[in-house]
């Protein structure tokens, strides 16, 4: 039976569902009706014990699956910070399934290691990062996050002449790690996972913005971590790297950046004043499936400190063979992973410099556009600065806003959830789709302005 892969009709017809797909993902609903969603029952079966027609699954999976995704791919989600997918994107990444490359030695893959290389450099150009820095591919901003303060860990306790990977952390010397009160929650796991400890972190204060206050910075000294972020997840706001960084140079300490989809704004002309300063970090993390629009299971961890990128992720074992090009594997935590490599290289290779800058500047002037129709509507209020590509919108009590949340959701026309803000909540739009028209925008406002008349039925 597994001879089918001789039989092409099967790609025939998943090639035919996603095209359909494509087609209508655009202008469907944005979040599955309740119908869609108690349809998936169908999936609830013990493993079957007879082998099932290929064509039987794809059809299943193709008819309850479709109906259940959220259309994230479309111009009008703006649920948490989800990129859409640039189609030269999931093309190339359909090319790249069918190869099936496993990215972890050069030996295993030479296109992934090759196109791991030259993106490696493309990056750190666009992004103006020191030439020693190395990238890992990994599967998104935590593990990005994960990489790099690992290899912080790892240098810091060098320094005291402590190698973590033998010793680990029993009797270990301190570490201090510094970071703000809005810092992200993956960037506490990741300080769990390494057992540095969540309550040794000193917290800072941050600004009406989210943004980390530098003169409530402590003492930096060469054991710190100190932890800052490209694009606060609520507001979109910008940690101070220009004065911050100066300051953690010259003190020694080690500085990581989460950049998810803020250090994107460092390949925006217009935008780049937002991250002035961040190449005096030690480490970046970023994800292309965010801002840059790559589909989904994309991340990259940037390190200026090559050894200690690769010392915390080593591997080694006597059958494998290294290479004297890229191998994969010494820059992230697995082994084997896929070749995500091939639709990053694929996208921007496609856009180009101009290309980028100029989906990424249209991002930010839609989220302009956005928060000044909206501000245009009584009874809502933008409550953050719209720096980049996040607008919070809030109505007159929290009481309304939640309910309003709940009508735009019913309502299917676009999609956002709600977060708090300084203890009040909010609607959180984000904005970082390459699909978003201004007419995706004013369709949005107007289930905005329909969610709040509904209020009052
Ligand atoms: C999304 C996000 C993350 C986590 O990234 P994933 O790609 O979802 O793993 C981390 N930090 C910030 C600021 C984010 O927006």
């Amino acid at each position: 039976m597994f001879l089918e892969i001789r039989n092409k009709e099967i790609f025939k017809q998943a090639q035919h569902y996603a095209l359909e797909y494509l087609e209508s993902v655009f202008e469907r609903n944005v979040f599955p009706t309740e119908e869609a969603i108690n349809n998936l029952s169908i999936f609830e079966e013990e493993l079957p014990v007879d082998s099932s027609k290929a064509e039987k699954v794809l059809e299943q999976l193709n008819q309850y699956g479709s109906a259940a995704t959220t259309a994230t791919l479309g111009g009008r989600y703006f649920g948490f910070v989800t990129g859409s997918a640039i189609p030269i994107g999931l093309a190339a990444k359909n090319i790249g399934t069918y190869w099936d490359q496993a990215a972890a030695m050069n030996v295993m893959s030479p296109l992934s290691s090759k196109l791991e290389s030259v993106v490696e450099k493309w990056l750190k150009q666009l992004f103006g990062l020191p030439g020693e820095t190395s990238a890992g591919f990994v599967s998104g901003t935590s593990m990005a996050n994960l990489c790099g303060l690992a290899a912080a860990r790892y240098r810091l306790f060098k320094n005291n002449n402590w190698d973590i990977n033998q010793k680990g952390l029993r009797n270990a010397p301190l570490i201090r790690i510094v970071t703000g009160k809005h810092a992200h929650s993956t960037v506490l796991k990741a300080i769990s996972i390494l057992g540095l400890g969540q309550e040794n972190i000193e917290w800072v204060d941050v600004d009406e913005q989210g943004r980390i206050r530098p003169e409530l910075i402590p003492e930096l000294d060469e054991n710190t971590i100190l932890i800052l972020q490209a694009g606060n997840v609520n507001s979109g706001a910008f940690d101070d790297f220009h004065s911050i960084c100066i300051q953690a140079k010259k003190a020694n300490c080690w500085v990581h950046i989460d950049g998810a989809f803020g250090l994107w704004a460092g390949a925006v002309e217009k935008l780049k004043y937002l991250t002035k300063g961040m190449e005096d970090a030690s480490s970046w993390a970023v994800d292309g499936h965010k801002t840059l629009n790559t589909p989904y299971d994309c991340g990259i961890v940037l390190c200026a400190d090559e050894e200690a990128l690769t010392s915390a992720l080593h591997t080694s074992g006597s059958y494998l063979i290294e290479s004297r090009e890229r191998d994969g594997m010494f820059y992230t935590p697995e082994m084997s992973r896929r070749a995500r490599i091939i639709e990053l290289w694929a996208i921007m290779k496609y856009l180009g410099k101009k290309g980028i800058d100029e989906m990424i500047l249209t991002m930010h002037q839609r989220s302009k556009q956005f928060a000044e129709e909206i501000s245009e509507i009584r009874g809502f209020e933008v409550i953050n600065d719209v720096v980049f590509n996040q607008i919070l919108v809030r109505c007159e009590t929290d009481e309304i806003t939640s309910q309003v949340l709940n009508n735009i959701q019913n309502l299917r026309e676009c999609w956002l959830g709600g977060s708090e803000w300084f203890g009040k909540k909010v609607m959180r739009v984000s904005i970082c789709s390459w699909a978003t028209t201004e007419k995706d925008v004013s369709r949005s406002i107007a289930s905005f302005k329909k969610a709040l008349e509904m209020k009052n039925p």
